[in-house]
């Protein structure tokens, strides 16, 4: 039953909003008078193909997607962009900026590609200095204006470290936006290239989103499986294989429920001040700490640690005890993590923070 809907702070597979869910149960069996549910129906089907070119055209309108950018609905996660970016775009060099663990993975597996001799991968940057506390500052970057892309990570789950001016470069822009999509506004016709595994802000896990530039399609390396060639699955409307129908539907019904909200800007102003009370309140206790530079704070993951590290057990079992989960941080970084995607609501914040607030009470 939905009443019994915990407050789920997972990073991915992350909550969905109640009200897409409800939708997807109603239509579970029998979608609109097929007689079947989306689930088994064909990917060449009429009424399939309708459900995903509404999801596309749905999205084109939230993130304002101009006419000459292609939108790929994947498979492979995010992790496999790692490789079919530098199969894709990598000719000569590219650059890369390291802010995290995310970027990392990105970076060690292009240089893979280095190794097979397709090109050379610059990091031009590292937040290591600052333990992944704060970005390097824009003029201490190595670019290179010859580069094929320079690819970031705005907003890095794992260590809560976020960009959020799309950096000034001259090369085509490649970004990971797994963990923001859809928070906030973007100006897309500033990027080359832009992914995101669904499982955050989009729906379930099991879909890879693309957007990218018309110029950067029909480029891919010789050695580069067909299936991950952006021109092979642009010419096909991501039909190249089977796709993952079910997951593009449930995608398709998060960008209708995002619509009804007021779209991306309005949405944006709640995680605005989700982030800002969650934050404030851990600024001001001694109990609880963050320890991001200010300005790089993301709005989607918070993690924090307790004074006493002791008492991380105590805390996520009175947590889960409470219907507050998975608020566990990351098995490299430790401490807690609370993500916050679009389908948390501030009400839900400000349960969390009053729950936050009474084990500080009963624990110092
Ligand atoms: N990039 C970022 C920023 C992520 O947060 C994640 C997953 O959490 C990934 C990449 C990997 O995504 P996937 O599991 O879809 O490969």
């Amino acid at each position: 039953s939905f009443d019994q809907r915990v407050a789920n702070f997972c990073a991915g597979p992350a909550s969905m909003p109640t009200a897409v869910l409800q939708k997807a149960q109603a239509e579970l069996l029998n979608w609109h008078s097929s007689g079947m549910s989306v689930m088994e129906m064909s990917h060449r089907s009429s009424e399939f193909v309708g459900i995903a070119s509404k999801a596309e055209q749905d999205l084109r309108k939230l993130m304002n997607i101009p006419d000459n950018y292609k939108v790929l609905f994947l498979q492979g996660g995010a992790s496999l962009q790692f490789s079919a970016i530098p199969l894709n775009l990598l000719k000569g060099e590219a650059d890369y900026l390291d802010t995290g663990i995310w970027s990392k993975k990105a970076i060690s597996e292009a240089k893979r590609y280095e190794q097979a001799g397709l090109g050379k991968i610059n990091v031009v940057a590292s937040a290591k200095d600052s333990n992944y506390t704060t970005v390097p500052s824009r003029d201490s970057w190595q670019l290179n204006d010859n580069a094929d892309y320079f690819h970031y990570c705005p907003n890095e789950t794992i260590n809560g470290l976020a960009m959020f001016d799309v950096p000034a470069v001259n090369v085509p822009i490649v970004a990971d936006m797994s963990s923001c999509i859809l928070s906030s506004p973007i100006d897309v016709s500033k990027f080359g290239l832009i992914y995101a595994g669904a499982q955050k802000n989009i729906g379930p896990a099991g879909l890879t989103l693309v957007i990218v530039r018309d110029d950067l399609i029909g480029h891919a390396n010789l050695v580069c499986p067909s299936i991950l060639d952006y021109k092979n699955q642009a010419d096909n409307d991501s039909m190249v294989n089977t796709p993952a129908t079910f997951s593009w539907y449930l995608a398709g019904l998060v960008f209708e429920w995002l619509l009804e909200q007021g779209g991306v800007e309005a949405i944006y102003q709640q995680n605005l001040l989700k982030a800002q009370k969650l934050y404030e309140f851990i600024d001001q206790s001694d109990f609880y700490q963050n320890p991001v530079n200010k300005d790089n704070r993301s709005i989607m993951n918070v993690p924090f640690t307790l004074a006493d590290s002791q008492l991380d057990k105590t805390f996520l079992a009175k947590a889960d005890e409470a219907g507050f989960l998975n608020l566990k941080g990351h098995r490299s970084v430790g401490g807690m993590r609370a993500s916050i995607y679009n389908a948390i609501d501030l009400a839900t914040i400000e349960k969390l923070i009053k729950f936050m607030q009474q084990f500080e009470q009963t624990s110092v």
